[in-house]
């Protein structure tokens, strides 16, 4: 019913962030500090501590810089959790993955997330070089509705581009509910029209 009064447009507000590398946890300092609850999913647990050693640098070069955020360093440290377990992710709005750039590895990925996530769970890959249709061929026809390209730039908590890509199955209404999403969260997106590898 709340979807039809809103057009069937439904709102982002808890991010999944496969990887914990340098783009992902730059993506998920973007959305913690614009309001997001975000869980960052990494197979290797060490690089949890990594990011947590970053969260607390780039807040004090920010603070540094005189950069104000709405919230405290506290609640939008108290937003980021961490996980090894890909399940913990199943009721996200959106998840982006952002792991090591391989095809076979993210093909298993998008796979897991199919069978485990919430029918209405968008799943986004920020990969550079790979194809989108590559990446969800073995996911459901459903899902294929349901996913999109995410690609931000290096720093992504810095550079305020995100291209955005359909794929051929993806819905409008999805596009539009990352497209809302990214700019709620402080981004400029731009339509890539045609699905080019690099
Ligand atoms: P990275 O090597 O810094 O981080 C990758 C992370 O993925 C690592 O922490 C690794 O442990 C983790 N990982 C590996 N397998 C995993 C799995 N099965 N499940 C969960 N996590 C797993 O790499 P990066 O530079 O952050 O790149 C990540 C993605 O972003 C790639 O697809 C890359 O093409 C894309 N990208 C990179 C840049 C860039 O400039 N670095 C820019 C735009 C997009």
């Amino acid at each position: 019913y709340t979807n039809l009064i809103l057009g069937g447009s439904r709102m982002v507000k808890n991010v999944g962030v496969i990887g914990s590398g340098t783009m992902g946890f730059g993506i998920a300092f973007q959305f913690i500090t614009n309001g997001m609850e975000v869980t960052i999913h990494d197979i290797r647990s060490d690089a949890f501590e990594l990011a947590k050693e970053k969260l607390k640098t780039y807040l004090t070069i920010f603070r540094e810089e005189n950069v104000v955020f709405t919230d405290t360093e506290e609640i939008i440290t108290d937003r980021l959790k961490f996980t090894t377990n890909l399940a913990d992710l199943k009721n996200c709005d959106l998840i982006i993955e952002s792991a090591t750039e391989n095809l076979e590895l993210k093909q298993q990925i998008f796979k897991q997330l199919d069978l485990i996530c919430d029918e209405n769970t968008i799943l986004a890959s920020n990969t550079s070089s790979l194809r989108l249709s590559e990446i969800t061929k073995d996911i459901s026809e459903s899902r294929k509705q349901r996913v999109l390209l995410t690609h931000f730039f290096n720093p992504a908590h810095i550079v305020p581009l995100v291209e955005l890509l359909k794929a051929p199955e993806t819905s409008q209404e999805v596009y539009n509910e990352v497209d809302t999403f990214m700019k709620k969260v402080g981004k400029v997106t731009i339509e890539v029209k045609k699905e080019v590898p690099g």
